[in-house]
């Protein structure tokens, strides 16, 4: 069986020239990045009336058994963009960090995958080196601030705003820096972050313009004074270096899929720290463009699906007209009980128990009033009898189910699929928010943990009640929220599986992230910079002399 970097060697994709033409763009829209990258400088402004649909694809809770959401989003375009809709993918840039340490990319897999996969997997069009040398010079200019005399009277042990790498690095989650002397700054306790969990990259994502990415900049406090007063970069006078560095990093980038369909990927924000959704300047180039646009966010529908339709959805003027959730019989197999290495024979029972956990979301998903569409991710080794229970589950539910095989057939293997999926945005669709705009946090969190994990409510250590105040006081506590937990389960617990009801979401923390505009409800022991595993999957790549690279993924 060939590897998804064989499958992707292997295809015949067209000049990104041709791409963009088929696509509809005028030639000087395109900024080639070699042969078959570019990036879009978009030349007229955009125009909500004229939007094509859009179909947000989410998922049931991951597990080590893997869904292949990125997979069936790449799969499921394919398969429309084939059955004559003119059709764009809009997904999420894939961080290094992950590439170089857990196996797994993000570019889809076996016959439904973007191209070149090299290149978007690794440094792409350099975006995610912008936004790190972007939050980086921010942080020198805050530190230099502070040893040049002081002028914000900023207290070091307060400055919030972190370095960034793009690298699991554990070793980077705690440093001291400044050390030297009295010529190498300051002393100070710090800490890296991963650059897709940066301030920088949800501001970036979130960013309707080059005037609001300035705005937002401009509004990142990056610290506190002696007499907790927010600094932020407006004061420091810095914003607009910091704007400059990122001007090409803004505009998205477009690629293909091994079967031509136009895909734009841009920005890759994770979705539990952040909104885990791709650019809103990406998105609405595809609405714009395109008459069906297939976009994804992170992780599950309680964490990426629940931010795009809480926090992104006003944002970018339009909600989805369907949403696709994402089952594997495998995953559902483990939420009801089975080991990761009992998976390979069939069982209906602990099928049967795990589809609670596609119940629960569906459920969640369909209270936004906007059409779902379950689709089953198919593995070899799934049986008809497995995937017809879950068919037959879904119907109970009062959605649709397909079984589909990208993985093994590109769109040829969603066809069923990609049908139900444009018959369901041809319903009505009545989207109701989850909560109003101008709630408060605590009411909003409220919101979340009953309407959308299925909880009985939140619990606020006393450290978070102390700082909800703090909020208040500074007129933030109307701010969207994200919550940061386990993307493994509903709860805030990694363990718990399927779909229990008996928990609260502990609130732990909570992190203003006024740039980004929003606050981050830290909910368990999330980290912001990953380690690498014992075994990482750099073991497995290599390049040869002639430059082609091997084992990734
Ligand atoms: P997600 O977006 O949910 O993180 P991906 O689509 O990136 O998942 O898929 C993760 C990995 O699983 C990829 O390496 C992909 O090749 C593999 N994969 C996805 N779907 C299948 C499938 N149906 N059969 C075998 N492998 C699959």
């Amino acid at each position: 069986m060939q590897s998804d970097i064989e499958i992707a060697q292997a295809a015949h994709p067209w000049p990104i020239t041709k791409v963009a033409a088929a696509a509809g763009f005028q030639p000087e829209e395109v900024l080639p990045y070699g042969r078959q990258k570019a990036k879009l400088e978009r030349t007229t402004p955009v125009q909500p009336d004229h939007f094509g649909k859009l179909v947000l694809v989410t998922s049931i809770n991951p597990t080590p058994a893997g869904e292949g959401k990125s997979t069936v989003a790449v799969g499921l375009a394919d398969a429309m963009h084939q059955a004559g809709h003119e059709t764009m993918l809009a997904l999420r840039e894939p961080s290094l960090g992950p590439v170089m340490g857990l196996k797994g990319g993000a570019t889809g897999g076996g016959y439904s995958q973007v191209l070149p996969m090299e290149d978007i997997n690794l440094h792409f069009t350099g975006d995610f080196h912008a936004l790190t040398v972007a939050q980086n010079t921010l942080v020198a200019l805050v530190d230099n601030s502070i040893y040049q005399g002081n002028p914000f009277n900023l207290d070091p042990r307060q400055v919030v705003i972190k370095r960034v790498l793009d690298v699991n690095d554990r070793s980077l989650r705690h440093v001291v820096t400044g050390l030297g002397g009295r010529t190498s700054g300051v002393p100070q306790e710090g800490s890296f972050e991963i650059t897709a969990a940066s301030e920088m990259m949800a501001i970036l994502t979130l960013a309707t313009d080059l005037s609001d990415l300035k705005r937002r900049i401009n509004r990142i406090v990056v610290g506190y004074t002696y007499d907790q007063t927010p600094v932020t970069v407006a004061e420091l006078g810095v914003g607009g270096a910091i704007a400059t560095l990122l001007k090409d990093a803004i505009l998205p980038n477009l690629v293909q899929t091994i079967a031509h369909t136009p895909a734009l990927v841009h920005g890759g924000p994770f979705a539990n720290i952040a909104q885990g959704t791709n650019s809103i300047q990406a998105t609405q180039l595809a609405l714009q463009q395109a008459d069906y646009t297939v976009t994804e966010a992170g992780f599950g529908a309680d964490l990426g699906g629940e931010k795009f339709l809480d926090v992104k959805t006003p944002l970018l003027g339009k909600h989805p007209d369907a949403i696709v959730v994402v089952a594997t019989v495998r995953a559902l197999k483990m939420h009801g009980g089975l080991a990761k290495d009992q998976l390979d024979h069939e069982d209906l029972a602990a099928l049967q128990r795990g589809l609670a956990n596609l119940g629960r979301h569906v459920h969640s998903m369909k209270r936004y009033g906007v059409p779902v569409v379950v689709a089953v991710n198919r593995f070899t080794n799934d049986t008809d009898a497995e995937l017809q229970l879950v068919v037959e589950y879904a119907r109970q539910l009062e959605v649709p189910a397909y079984p589909a095989d990208v993985w093994g057939h590109g769109g040829a293997g969603a066809q069923a699929l990609a049908a139900g999926v444009v018959k369901a945005t041809d319903q009505p669709a009545d989207f109701t928010p989850l909560y109003a705009p101008d709630a408060d946090l605590l009411t909003k969190l409220q919101r979340i943990v009953t309407e959308i994990y299925g909880g009985q409510g939140v619990d606020m250590a006393p450290k978070a009640a102390k700082q909800l105040q703090q909020l208040t006081d500074r007129g933030w506590n109307r701010l969207p929220v994200i919550v940061a937990k386990t993307q493994y389960s509903v709860t805030d617990d990694a363990n718990r599986l399927g779909a229990p009801t008996d928990f609260k979401i502990h609130i732990r923390e909570l992190v203003p992230k006024l740039g980004a505009g929003f606050i981050v409800a830290m909910a368990g022991n999330i980290l912001t910079m990953p380690g690498l595993p014992k075994h990482p999957a750099a073991e497995q790549i290599k390049i040869t002399d002639d430059g082609t690279i091997q084992g990734l993924f």
